[in-house]
């Protein structure tokens, strides 16, 4: 195509609202454009994008036996009251009422509505497995929409939904997406590692999250150096410590903090290390309020917590909520004396003697608390985030962190939303069964962003081959007929020969076509010019590594065929 043909507004400057490099490259290179927070237009080069993603997706899910339908964007209350999520789900369901007075919602994800077809429309055991997916429209009122296509709250996503007759039909329907999701994310170009996920608000037993590995990610990523064991930071596990100090008892001993409220503080103040404080931390439910201990060089997980005490969020209290349980200001909560709420610790503080902890007194902590004589621990559980070093908790190895982007997700839910809707099967003896799910998902949106933030230099995208908006930019420097000439042919040359190619036909000067070529990043660049010409050559640079090749136009497809299936 033409680039007189395309809405291509390309950028000179960083926009100021772009915080990744993504969000700036996607608005730099006329990507998108933002329409309202969180909702964007996909202009012409961003939508090429987006459909050559979604074209792998389906590839690879229709040869992995799944078939292709379309859900409404808007579903019915009554669905999500039958799961219980028309309350549970919060505020980032957009709900609305039509001119009945009905109410509606945007579908954030669609467990319900596929349960729903399946209920009415499948029978028998004989029909399954079975498995659903589309690509279409979300939409989630995220509290913070931001970094463009990343977090948005319209986006485009790759849904799927698995029913089997049973667990084990199950599991081989699990496997056989993140089979399909390995192949698409490779087959996209990017680098990526699945990890063991926690499943959030929609639920289940075993999921996994598929990363893209890249500085900017939100996530982190634990795994090991020397085994297969790789989670989500917020799911890592980590081992009850097996060293117990035997350290003599001393006595319980108050001291005067005046104004250290940190653990780096207090631990300056007092010239300790911070592994031999323990911080106490006060939470609400939302039900009622827990005290939980960490110690001081560890952080606290809290989706572990939630987990722990069977809710879907914690919360630090509110410092009047603190003050108003320990008589202290925020920063000298401690266990000893703390009155009638429930403590949990993590396993680090189970073998720890003689602790500095808070001593619920403004200014003042203790030295020599002990677990037993001072102060009783209701419950100790892995409460901690993982960290660099700790050992792996199966399988060899010591554990590195990495941050990434979450792609895609796949669930076993198991009967959870079949039981909740009764979506159920005869089996072989004619008696009813609950239908056991997986549902699975991809970010289109999100998938692109995350091709850029681990593609790309100062100069613009560098796009994986696979799903470059264009394979080849052509780009002639001259005005004279012989370059024009020359470009014409080349560009059916390589349309033949089955490239995509954008010709900058502007009557721009070189300087500004390559800028904005390398801003736009498809992977190969052919440069024609009266020069090159008479030499009987046009220039082939490939946009990752800058290399430049001169050669006879005759031969460019040739290069180019190479050039594809290797480096670029
Ligand atoms: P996150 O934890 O990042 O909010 P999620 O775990 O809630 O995402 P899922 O329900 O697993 O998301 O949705 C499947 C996929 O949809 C995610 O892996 C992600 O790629 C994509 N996705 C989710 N929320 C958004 C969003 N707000 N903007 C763009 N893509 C999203
Ligand atoms: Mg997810």
């Amino acid at each position: 195509m033409k680039t007189s043909q395309l809405l291509i507004p390309t950028l000179r400057e960083d926009p100021v609202e772009a915080e990744t490099v993504s969000h700036r490259l996607m608005l730099r290179a006329g990507l998108i454009r933002k329409t309202a927070a969180g909702i964007y237009t996909y202009l012409p080069l961003g939508l090429r994008v987006i459909r050559k993603i979604e074209q792998i997706i389906r590839e690879e899910m229709n040869r992995a036996g799944a078939q292709e339908l379309l859900m409404p964007i808007a579903s019915p209350a009554e669905l999500w009251k039958e799961t219980g999520r028309w309350d549970y789900y919060g505020k980032e369901l957009l709900r609305f009422k039509d001119r009945h007075e009905r109410d509606f919602c945007l579908g954030p994800t669609h467990e319900e509505v596929i349960t729903d077809l399946f209920r009415r429309e499948v029978r028998s055991y004989r029909q399954l497995p079975l498995n659903f997916y589309q690509i279409q429209t979300k939409f989630r009122d995220e509290i913070r929409p931001r970094f463009g296509l990343m977090r948005g709250r319209e986006f485009i996503m790759k849904d799927a939904y698995s029913f089997d007759s049973d667990e084990a039909g199950a599991r081989t329907s699990y496997q056989k997406m993140y089979d399909a999701y390995t192949r698409i994310f490779t087959r996209c170009g990017l680098t990526f590692r699945a990890v063991e996920a926690d499943t959030g608000l929609i639920g289940g037993d075993v999921s996994h999250e598929f990363m893209v590995l890249a500085e900017t990610g939100e996530a982190t990523v634990a795994y090991s150096d020397q085994s297969a064991y790789a989670a989500n930071l917020e799911r890592a596990e980590v081992l009850p410590p097996t060293d117990i100090d035997d350290a003599p008892l001393r006595h319980l001993t108050p001291v005067t903090t005046p104004q250290c409220r940190t653990v780096e503080e207090v631990t300056a103040f007092l010239k300790i290390p911070p592994r031999q404080l323990v911080k106490t931390l006060i939470y609400n439910t939302g039900k009622d309020t827990v005290a939980v201990l960490i110690r001081g060089d560890h952080e606290l997980n809290e989706v572990k917590l939630a987990r722990l005490l069977q809710v879907t969020e914690v919360r630090l209290a509110e410092s009047e909520a603190v003050k108003s349980l320990t008589g202290a200001p925020v920063g000298f909560a401690g266990p000893v004396g703390l009155p009638g709420v429930r403590i949990v610790a993590d396993h680090a503080v189970h073998g720890m003697k003689n602790l500095v902890v808070g001593a619920n007194r403004a200014d003042t902590h203790y030295m020599d608390a002990n677990q037993d004589r001072d102060f009783k621990i209701d419950q100790f559980a892995d409460l901690r985030n993982a960290q660099a070093g700790d050992p792996s908790p199966r399988g060899a190895g010591s554990l590195t962190l990495a941050k990434g982007i979450e792609v895609g997700q796949v669930f076993l839910l198991g009967t959870k939303y079949s039981k909740s809707m009764n979506a159920t099967i005869l089996d072989e003896k004619g008696q009813e069964r609950l239908a056991v799910m997986g549902c699975y998902g991809i970010g289109v949106g999100r998938t692109a962003a995350a091709a850029i933030e681990q593609n790309h230099d100062d100069k613009g995208i560098i796009w994986p081959f696979p799903i470059a908006p264009f394979h080849v930019h052509l780009l002639p420097v001259s005005q004279s007929t012989t370059t024009a000439e020359a470009t014409a042919r080349l560009y059916e040359d390589l349309l033949a020969g089955g490239f995509e190619v954008l010709w900058d036909d502007r009557n721009d000067r070189a300087g500004v076509k390559f800028n904005d070529a390398d801003l736009i990043g498809a992977p190969i660049q052919v440069v024609v010019g009266d020069k090159g010409l008479a030499d009987g050559v046009v220039e082939v640079k490939v946009r990752r590594s800058g290399v430049k090749s001169r050669i006879a136009p005759s031969d460019v497809v040739h290069h180019l065929r190479i050039l594809s299936a290797t480096t670029a």
